[in-house]
């Protein structure tokens, strides 16, 4: 199975609709991060230098199938405009007669941008007769939204089924990076876990484990893992109801002869915003008033020294609550570990690119994944709805 590329969709003069992920966070009317705007780039570029007449898509928020003006994508078409030092023509609609007129007056190498795909019910619907619409506007379709590809919507699987259609750069980077994770046979390959829940990582330990040579757990997660094996985890975070999920998980790595790496010290606090009061103790002197917040700097030796080893790394899920700066070291200590690693590394999740991002290190780190839910998705195995339709047989 092949992903089809811009290279192999003919969009010369074309109206090519592209579906991309700009949904940014606002601020008093304005665009307050344009990361993921400035991600979409390439993409842009790419096609208008082929003469393409780019009739742009997003999402903006949840406004649940209703107009919400302070979730109109105005803003974005400012900094978008900006950015390409070039008018682009947004519309207040999505596949009305507005719309329509806009696609059809776009020039060779000109770009216009739809109102906010969820003001309308029937893009989260998968609704056919939308994607009709939303088809009817151009002759191709570029899917760029990695951050949407998990779900089946109109813009991202429905109108791919009726349009000649390939993905985007920053579509092809992702599955490029995260494909090469799903076949790795590059060893050591060290998976590293944080974050808040072990719930939401259970399929991605299940799936990448039997490639893993080594699992090291940090963040919240860890402690549901601790208590599982007997320790005093105080009023930490944990999840009670997910022990015995967790001692499963371990002994399915057992099995499959992986090592695993659990927090040797810990930074507690009796709460999260007594900071003063924050120390750092071995991980069976955690007290039952105190609650875990970050791994101590034993433990980032420890990870580090199986980090600085490995020949792919994948990270999700910060170690601690990295947020406040007295739990943020732990978190630190391990972005510096993958930043410095020679081998391949990857780091997904919404928190984790947006802390690697935070520490200035996401340059040093091979992939910095876009997507949350959908990196998450795809490294558990799933097929995402939005990819799908993008790959052709026998290529
Ligand atoms: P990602 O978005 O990268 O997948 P998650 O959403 O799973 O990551 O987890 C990020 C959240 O986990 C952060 O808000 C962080 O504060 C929280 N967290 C990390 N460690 C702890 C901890 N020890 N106790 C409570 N929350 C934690
Ligand atoms: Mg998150």
């Amino acid at each position: 199975m092949r992903l089809r590329t811009l290279r192999d969709l003919e969009v010369e003069g074309k109206r090519v609709l592209t579906r991309v992920d700009y949904n940014v966070p606002l601020q008093d009317g304005r665009v307050a991060d344009d990361t993921r705007i400035r991600a979409t780039l390439p993409t842009i570029a790419a096609l208008r230098e082929r003469g393409a007449r780019l009739i742009l898509c997003s999402h903006l928020g949840r406004p649940k199938g209703q107009v919400r003006e302070d979730l109109r994508l105005a803003p974005v078409a400012d900094r978008l405009s900006a950015l390409l030092d070039m008018d682009v023509r947004y519309v207040r609609d999505i596949t009305g007669d507005e719309a329509r007129t806009m696609a059809s007056q776009l020039g060779p190498g000109e770009v216009g941008l739809l109102e906010n795909l969820r003001f309308d019910p029937r893009e989260e619907q998968n609704d056919p007769e939308f994607a009709r619409e939303l088809a009817s506007l151009a002759e191709c379709y570029v899917n760029d939204a990695f951050g949407a590809a998990h779900r089946a919507h109109a813009s991202t699987a429905g109108v791919a089924a009726l349009l000649p259609s390939a993905a985007g750069l920053l579509m092809e980077r992702e599955i490029h990076a995260l494909t090469r994770v799903l076949e790795a046979d590059e060893h050591p390959f060290v998976l590293i876990l944080g974050g808040a829940k072990i719930s939401d990582k259970i399929g991605v330990i299940e799936n990448l484990s039997r490639r893993a040579d080594a699992l090291l757990l940090g963040g919240g997660m860890a402690n549901t893992f601790l208590k599982a094996l007997g320790y005093e985890v105080g009023c930490s975070l944990a999840e009670e109801d997910r022990l015995d999920e967790a001692r499963r998980l371990l002994s399915l790595a057992e099995q499959r002869g992986i090592e695993v790496v659990l927090p040797s010290d810990a930074v507690v606090a009796p709460e999260l915003g007594a900071v003063e009061q924050a120390r750092t103790v071995p991980i069976d002197g955690v007290g039952p008033d105190d609650a875990i917040f970050d791994i101590g700097p034993d433990t980032v030796a420890r990870f580090s020294k199986v980090i600085g080893d490995a020949a792919l790394v994948v990270w999700n899920g910060p170690m601690g609550v990295f947020e406040i700066p007295a739990f943020r070291e732990g978190t630190r200590g391990i972005a510096q570990a993958v930043a410095a690693c020679p081998g391949f590394t990857v780091v997904g999740g919404g928190d984790s690119a947006a802390a690697v991002e935070e520490l200035g290190l996401a340059d040093r780190i091979d992939h910095v994944s876009t997507g949350g839910g959908a990196t998450l998705e795809f490294l558990e195995g799933k097929e995402l709805p939005g990819v799908r339709l993008l790959m052709e047989e026998n290529g």
